[in-house]
């Protein structure tokens, strides 16, 4: 037995690890930094908690949020490790005594705040100690791709400047790639060793049906499949989750609300009620789930579409974790569009952060308007590739599709002629013909392609980028929103794939815009 797995027994009383845990900790151990993305749930704190009790010195644990990190220290004094943490709240005597410990050389893991972390004071402190390891938890916070950038992770490039000779490990559950550069970048990484474990999570099934009357839907769907089973109602509003829960519990359900607007001996008794009973339905907004381990949670819907993919995955994610079969249940509309995309517009964000916000809304509306394999759509934005998985609702009842090849060519051709560097409102009014102040400017009213596109309307061009970005014709460019070929359009181009779309909806014969959404 190794001295990573008899901790694992003897400490944590695992009788073995999961997925990469070995590898990881085992680098970590011998002194290399390391790039962990591993999804919520499949154990990422092992992988810095062994290689600390390993290594001599204390690990200085980097996390966002107090609740973690609080959480984390508890679960660690239970097991009998030493670990501490230090935030914002923390009291100097506190501070105090905690660094008596580590002058001692007793603790082996303090968790600190980011803000803390960088402090002068602190980095002073730090270098007068015995240092096993850094740990970066929830590193995608590092970068403004990330769903909650903290600009004072950023400034843990001092680590790498100050620290060259003791181990980096970064832990994230959502990168995507632009994310994952961003994170090597800040965190000094280049030289690290990844370790991308699948995102997939192969007991839950993904459902997405569109909206018509959301919550006679979410009844339905409660009552003929998920009788007396666990589950999680998202709802973009507290006001909507009050609705919902009441609307629920009319109807015979135990449903009980969760939202950071309501007192806190609610939200805790509601909390301790949904992890200790069965069959409750817990209606909530995103707050609820942060540091909640309920294995047995058989159904995830969201009765709103979601801002971002990496927003769904992590809510979804919440249920099927005992690796029994759960459903993720998702009902949208394209009204759920339209407020998302406004509260973005409204939102109090620099330029850039709103632009990168619009386009993880438009991935998560191409993922509800995909025809093709949810999971695989999904794992496709994590940047996994994988096979349809057979089971979601578009593989077990393909919906109806037409031959949009000689469509989708135009477009792809359009964005080639147009050079790949313009966003979708240009590439569309190129296509109907549109001679715009833009467009003349550019002498787009030359190319062959200009005016080929006429039978569509707006509205249906914008559908066909959708499918075709989801389908992975199609890239959008994050920094300027252009719209780019990716390889697999090539060969649509040259005539050697055909492209299957879903119907675009709108009607062709009456191409008015007020219906439009
Ligand atoms: P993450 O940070 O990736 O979301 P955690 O580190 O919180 O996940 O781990 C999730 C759960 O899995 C925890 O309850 C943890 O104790 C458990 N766990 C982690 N590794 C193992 C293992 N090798 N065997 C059994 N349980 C494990
Ligand atoms: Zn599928």
């Amino acid at each position: 037995m190794t001295h990573a797995e008899q901790i694992l027994h003897d400490v944590f009383g695992y009788p073995e690890f999961r997925g990469q845990q070995a590898e990881i900790i085992d680098t970590v151990a011998c002194g290399n930094n390391a790039l962990v993305l591993m999804p919520t749930g499949a154990g990422k704190s092992l992988c810095y908690q062994i290689p600390a009790l390993m290594r001599d010195g204390v690990a200085i644990v980097v996390s966002p949020l107090i609740a973690l990190m609080q959480d984390q220290v508890t679960a660690l004094n239970i097991n009998g490790i030493a670990a501490a943490c230090v935030h914002g709240g923390s009291s100097g005597e506190e501070v105090q005594r905690i660094s008596d410990e580590i002058a001692a050389e007793h603790l082996q893991l303090l968790y600190v705040a980011p803000e803390r972390l960088v402090m002068p004071r602190f980095l002073q402190f730090l270098h007068n100690t015995r240092i096993s390891l850094f740990a970066i938890d929830e590193a995608h916070c590092v970068s403004q791709w990330g769903h909650d950038f903290r600009p004072e992770y950023q400034q843990l490039s001092v680590l790498a400047d100050e620290f060259p000779n003791i181990p980096r490990i970064a832990l994230t559950a959502t990168a995507d790639n632009a994310t994952r550069a961003d994170i090597q970048h800040y965190l000094d990484l280049a030289d690290a060793q990844v370790f991308i474990s699948s995102f997939n999570r192969p007991n839950i099934d993904y459902q997405v049906v569109e909206k018509n009357n959301g919550k006679k839907q979410l009844l339905q769907f409660i009552c003929s499949r998920m009788s007396g089973e666990n589950g999680i109602v998202y709802c973009l509003s507290r006001k909507r989750v009050e609705d919902i829960a009441a609307f629920l519990s009319e109807n015979g359900l135990t449903a009980l609300p969760y939202h950071a607007g309501l007192n806190w001996d609610t939200r805790s008794q509601n909390q301790r009620r949904f992890t200790q009973e069965d069959g409750i339905i817990i209606v909530a907004t995103v707050a609820f789930g942060m540091g909640i381990d309920k294995p047995d949670v058989r159904f995830v819907a969201h009765l709103d579409m979601p801002a971002s993919i990496e927003h769904f995955y992590q809510e979804s994610g919440r249920a099927g974790r005992d690796g029994l079969p759960a459903t993720s249940w998702l009902c949208y509309g394209l009204n759920d569009w339209v407020l998302l995309r406004e509260r973005i517009q409204l939102a109090e964000r620099d330029e850039i952060q709103k632009r990168i916000d619009l386009q993880k809304l438009d991935a998560m509306l191409a993922f509800c308007e995909t025809a093709d394999c949810r999971r695989q759509l999904l794992l496709r934005y994590f940047g996994e590739d994988s096979q349809p998985c057979g089971h979601c609702d578009n593989c077990i009842d393909p919906p109806s599709r037409f031959d949009g090849t000689v469509l989708a060519q135009k477009l792809l051709s359009c964005v080639y002629r147009v050079g790949q560097r313009f966003a979708t409102g240009y590439v569309i009014d190129v296509l109907r013909g549109r001679e715009s102040e833009w467009v003349l400017r550019y002498g787009h009213q030359q190319l062959s392609t200009f005016g080929i596109g006429r039978e569509l309307s707006v509205k249906e061009w914008r559908t066909m980028v959708r499918q075709c970005v989801a389908a992975g014709y199609l890239n959008v460019d994050m920094a300027n929103q252009a719209l780019q070929l990716t390889e697999q359009a090539r060969a649509v181009l040259k005539n050697q794939q055909q492209v299957w779309l879903r119907p675009l909806k709108y009607d062709k014969t009456n191409n008015s815009r007020s219906n439009d959404i």
